[in-house]
């Protein structure tokens, strides 16, 4: 079963069209990947999936669901951003138990859900820190937790990894690799970088000008 479908997606922005008739699926437990050069669409595409932003046309199905008119969080989807996003005044633990608590999950389903993601990620011993008091790697980790706990039918990934430096970026990688097997979840990855493409994905989607 496809976990999402694209069906002739197009946005335009005034004359431009910057993505233009883009169909593609992704099967559940599939770690797909959307790559190509910077400006050709990519994040637009991530975008009007999360239901961020709206598409001048086309269909986007999530669980078989049309999801058009569908809020962000009615869509069983979690974003992770390139800029992390997390709450500077909140502590990790906050950070990660956010999406739970406007879904009015109880306190201690919360605390256990946190607890996991944390465990699995390595990141436990920082549940009482501010993000200030944290390094990039340590940031991306609490970014990825956060989508953790959510459960979601879909990991949306914006460039997660760019704002580390090369070696961090290659382990985190591996991981990423690993978490995507012990999870057995579905992904999209936005990325130009083509060894992150080949090493990650298990179908690559190549993007060129919204084409
Ligand atoms: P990528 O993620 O592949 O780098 P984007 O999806 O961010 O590409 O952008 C695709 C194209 O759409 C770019 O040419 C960009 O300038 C244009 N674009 C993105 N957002 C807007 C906007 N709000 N208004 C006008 N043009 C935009």
């Amino acid at each position: 079963m496809s976990q999402l479908e694209v069906h002739g997606l197009t946005k335009r922005y005034g004359e431009k069209t910057v993505v233009d008739r883009v169909s593609f699926a992704v099967e559940k437990g599939e770690f797909c990947i959307l790559l190509g050069p910077s400006g050709c669409g990519k994040s637009t595409i991530l975008r009007i999936i999360a239901g961020l932003d709206q598409p001048t046309g086309g269909e986007i199905r999530i669980g078989e669901r049309n999801v058009a008119g569908l809020s962000p969080s009615q869509r069983d989807v979690a974003m992770v951003f390139q800029s992390y996003a997390l709450y500077p005044h909140m502590s990790v633990f906050e950070n990660m138990a956010f999406p739970l608590e406007i879904g009015r999950t109880p306190k201690r389903e919360i605390a256990a859900a946190v607890r996991q993601a944390a465990r699995l990620l390595d990141i436990e011993e920082l549940l009482p820190r501010k993000p200030r008091q944290l390094s990039g790697g340590q940031r991306q980790r609490v970014a990825i937790g956060r989508a953790i706990v959510r459960n979601p039918r879909l990991f949306l990934f914006d460039e997660p990894l760019s704002n580390l430096d090369a070696k961090l970026r290659a382990g985190m990688r591996v991981e990423l690799a690993g978490l995507h097997q012990r999870l057995q979840a579905t992904m999209l990855y936005v990325t130009h970088d083509q060894v992150e493409a080949m090493t990650l994905g298990s179908k690559i989607v190549i993007l060129e000008q919204g084409i």
